[in-house]
């Protein structure tokens, strides 16, 4: 039995290296795909003419394709990369069986976000992983979760059930990649996805819950949307915010959505300058550039904001308390249960993919499993 699974390198701990090779504490700085072949199993060194491929105890071969973008700290990851990546996997969809995108930890749940919205009608699955220790350091976490994101891009031969999704496999967990968010700068166990069950846990064994899986999208043609709208923000709140000076950016003409962190349950101020401002940008009628001159203006539809809570875990539910009402009768949306990284990537999929009121039922409207469907 064999399978196919294609890897794209982008960068991260993963495949980095001290910029001082004589200096282990010097910082580390990403290294081209050909410097970690060695480290890689399946891989043989990069001038072998050599098929790559992993064998697995049963005997049944993974037979690996790769490739990679100019590697980066996903420090340095932008919309351009999600739009390369996701290109990359569709010129070679139809070749293989599954995928596995190796990208540094930081910003991975960005990706795993953008990619899930990114891909629709999506029937093999998509891996991110990374690792907290450089693949080459000798207390590495690198191979282990390469080895079981192999296990489940390469589901054919190892008997895991088909996750027709993007996800991040880190340390002991398989999460749905617009449910993941990066919990732990340090310990291995970097990710967790705090509003939803882990698909899938690793240990001795690899155990994935058919329960959580989204459904196969069967007979339907996969789509890849690479329009995206980067002119977003994200906008958390603190005690004393300063309504004022925020007006730049709230009404910003280069501004069309706005992710707003707020307290809670979505609690926000209820001061009437911070309120007047939220209307003025949901309105779209008065608009700021961003270089200082003031415009009004009307636009067709204002901006779209969207909330979603401070807190790690727990939905935004606006009218529940007296100061989330001035916000909702304003026209935001609750972003109900999901992670700032998903609201953020699927308001710049909603605005580079829908109009009008489609955008707000779109952002309204469960597309991949990223909230809880249904909204107060
Ligand atoms: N700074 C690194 C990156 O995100 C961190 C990591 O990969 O763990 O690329």
């Amino acid at each position: 039995m064999k399978t196919r699974v294609y890897i794209l390198y982008t960068g991260g701990t993963l495949g980095m290296a001290p910029q001082d090779a004589d200096d282990p504490d010097s910082p580390l700085e990403p290294k081209p795909f050909a410097d970690l072949l060695r480290f890689l199993p399946g891989f043989s060194d990069s001038t072998s003419q050599r098929r790559n491929r992993l064998k697995l105890d049963s005997g049944s071969l993974i037979e690996l394709g790769c490739d990679s973008i100019e590697p980066v700290d996903s420090s340095d990851i932008s919309p351009q990369h999600w739009v390369q990546i996701a290109q990359k996997i569709q010129s070679v969809y139809t070749d293989y069986d599954g995928f596995i995108v190796l990208h540094g930890t930081d910003t991975m749940a960005y990706t795993s976000s953008a990619l899930s919205f990114m891909f629709e009608n999506l029937d093999k699955p998509i891996v991110l992983t990374g690792s907290q220790r450089p693949i080459a350091a000798t207390r590495t976490d690198a191979v282990l979760n390469f080895i079981n994101a192999m296990y489940v891009a390469g589901y054919q031969v190892t008997g895991l059930p088909l996750i027709p999704e993007v996800v991040i496999v880190f340390a002991d967990k398989v999460l749905r990649g617009c449910r993941a968010t990066k919990v732990s700068s340090s310990g291995w166990a970097g990710f967790d996805s705090p509003n939803f069950p882990p698909l899938g846990t690793i240990g001795e064994r690899i155990v994935i819950d058919p329960r959580y899986l989204l459904p196969r999208s069967e007979g339907k043609c996969l789509s890849v949307e690479t329009d995206l709208v980067s002119r977003v923000c994200s906008i958390s709140l603190f005690p004393g915010f300063p309504a004022g000076s925020m007006r730049q950016l709230f009404l910003a003409r280069e501004i069309d959505g706005i992710v707003l962190c707020t307290y809670g349950a979505g609690n926000v101020p209820t001061a009437p300058d911070f309120l007047a401002m939220v209307a003025q940008s949901v309105r779209g009628d008065a608009l700021i550039s961003l270089a200082g001159d003031v415009q009004r203006q009307a636009i067709p539809h204002g901006r779209l904001i969207v909330a979603i809570s401070q807190c790690t875990q727990g939905i935004v539910e606006m009218g529940l308390y007296a100061n989330s009402c001035g916000i909702l009768e304003r026209g935001v949306l609750s972003g109900l249960d999901m992670t700032p990284e998903a609201a953020l990537t699927k308001l710049m999929w909603t605005l580079g993919s829908r109009t009008g009121a489609d955008r707000v039922a779109c952002m309204q409207t469960s597309q991949r499993g990223e909230q809880t469907a249904g909204h107060r």
